[in-house]
């Protein structure tokens, strides 16, 4: 079980329903992005440890414990651990503001509910999902022919530092809902809610064994599980660069894999665009969790004719931000995940000044007192970006906006899908039909008019393009989880009766 030390917390692995050491005996240590400070010591699983959650999870799959029970039994204890998230929400909060550096202002509004949300929504499709689909008459001869959806078995779900616990939330509720065992591996930084989610399903009243979680390096754990010959299929959201590694690695045995990946998502502002309302979107576009969303609304496309209005605007909004203690709630921006997150922001800000792009606001390493031993980051503002520009073709992963001037639509629709990425993309426009127009044009998996980070656990999610395939979250979200079997029953009793007797004797 978990256990508060006096310093830092101690969180071992969970595996078959159980707080399970490490068997090494190895542990890593997690820090407070706002400070610095050490705040847990986790187990540190190694490919062993990877073996027995696997073989935890197969096991409770083949024996039937979950994936047999009816799908109104599985509602039930799915909404039992919803409610179990919301009663621990102070203490879930809590662990995921002191490793991922959200703010509690957020986690508390936000992430909570949202994960619970998650979890009921998946409950109420799995009661509603067609599982057996009764094709017409026989062809040829007469047949009763079904279609079944069935679990998939063992999932592999490999999670981000950003949001730990509703990402993992996305992979879980509906992988559960369709009956299948999970394994999640979260991010290094941040597995602390992940561990205390396994604890809280377990008293739901989900079997031992059917949620599991390993906590360890990406490139030993991780690939141990995407190449296991008894994991079915990997679920993952991270970078680019990792999606492409899961693919080629998980192509060994053939796996089904759905990649969540990055983005570098476009917000047109259109001449008639409300202001009023514009600029605090933008900003809440790329500010949301110090940038650090992979849906994030860091390339802003705006008009020549409002141009210097709407750079004038960011900037004095950019400036009503609080920055600072993360447990605080009026604050609304915290740090950077880690001091290598922070080099790399610091990075493409140069890059970006090198290159000839305007800074109009922020571009610093925050270190006023009381932030000075967190990886903080000023909310920064380029103006004058070309699109060909590094700022506006990689994701930076920092709350750093590259502000870009077009003269016409088509330009602002051409510039909008110049990026190998399609995760999300926005218009900001009175004219509601005009939005929804340009929104056909663009090659982006949500659009968003006149809002951002509006994401609904009835609303399917993922990318375009390089942002990866599958959709997360929505009805569609349980295909993903399931498989199809087409069972034919002949009802033709005489052999010669049947239309292939004929074809060989
Ligand atoms: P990352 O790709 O470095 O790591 C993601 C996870 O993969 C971690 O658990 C990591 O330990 C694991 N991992 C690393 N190497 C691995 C390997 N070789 N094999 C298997 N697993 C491995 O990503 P990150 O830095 O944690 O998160 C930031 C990235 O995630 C950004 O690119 C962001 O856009 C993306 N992201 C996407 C979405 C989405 O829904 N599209 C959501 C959040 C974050």
């Amino acid at each position: 079980m978990a256990a508060n030390t006096q310093q830092a917390l101690d969180f071992q692995l969970y595996i078959n329903g159980e707080w399970t050491p490490a068997r090494s005996g190895e542990t890593f240590d997690v820090f407070n992005p706002a400070n610095g400070e050490r705040v847990a010591r986790v187990a540190k699983a190694g490919s062993s440890d990877v073996d027995a959650a696997i073989a935890a999870a197969r096991q409770t799959f083949d024996s039937g414990v979950w994936s047999r029970r009816t799908p109104q039994e599985r509602a039930a204890v799915l909404n039992q651990f919803a409610r179990k998230i919301v009663e621990n929400a102070q203490e879930l909060g809590y662990l995921e503001v002191i490793s991922s550096g959200a703010t509690i202002r957020r986690v508390s509004s936000m992430d909570i509910m949202g994960s619970a949300f998650v979890m009921q929504q998946s409950a109420g499709f799995a009661l509603e999902y067609c599982y057996v689909n009764h094709l017409g008459p026989g062809i040829g001869a007469p047949s009763n022919n079904q279609v079944w959806r069935e679990p998939l078995g063992v999932v592999a779900a490999i999670t981000p530092w950003n949001f730990p616990m509703i990402l993992a939330m996305w992979k879980l509720a509906p992988a559960l809902a369709m009956g299948n065992s999970v394994v999640v591996k979260p991010a290094t930084y941040t597995p602390l809610s992940t561990l205390k989610l396994a604890q809280l399903a377990t008293e739901a009243g989900i079997p031992p064994g059917v949620f599991n979680v390993v906590a360890g390096p990406g490139a030993s754990i991780g690939e141990a599980l995407v190449k296991d010959p008894r994991v079915d299929k990997v679920a993952f959201t991270g970078s680019t660069e990792v999606g492409q590694r899961i693919m080629e690695l998980a192509s060994g045995t053939v796996k089904r894999v759905t990649l969540e990946l990055g983005g570098k998502s476009p917000a047109i502002v259109l001449p008639d665009a409300d202001l009023e309302l514009t600029i605090p979107g933008l900003l809440y576009g790329f500010c949301l969790h110090t940038g650090q969303v992979c849906q994030s609304g860091t390339r802003i496309l705006v008009h020549d004719s409002m141009y210097d209005q709407v750079l004038e605007g960011m900037s004095q909004m950019a400036a009503k931000i609080k920055i600072g203690n993360t447990l605080d709630p009026s604050t609304g921006m915290g740090p950077l995940v880690s001091n290598q997150q922070l080099d790399t922001v610091l990075g493409y800000i140069q890059s970006g000044l090198d290159e000839g792009a305007r800074l109009v606001y922020g571009g610093k390493r925050i270190t006023d007192s009381g932030l000075d031993k967190g990886h903080y980051v000023e909310p920064t503002i380029f103006a004058d970006v070309r699109n060909d520009m590094k700022i506006a073709q990689e994701e930076i992963f920092g709350p750093v906006a590259s502000v870009i001037r077009y003269s016409s639509v088509e330009e602002a629709i051409e510039i909008a899908n110049d990026t190998i990425y399609g995760l999300a993309a926005g218009v900001w426009s009175c004219d509601v039909n005009q939005a929804l127009k340009i929104s056909r044009e663009l090659k982006a998996g949500t659009v968003w008019i006149n809002d951002w980070h509006a994401i609904r656990p009835d609303a399917p999610f993922g990318g375009y393009k390089q942002s990866g395939f599958g959709r997360e979250l929505g009805r569609q979200s349980l295909d993903e989880y399931s498989q199809v079997k087409h069972v034919h029953v002949s009802l033709t009793p005489e052999l010669r009766q049947r239309p292939w007797a004929s074809s060989l004797f």
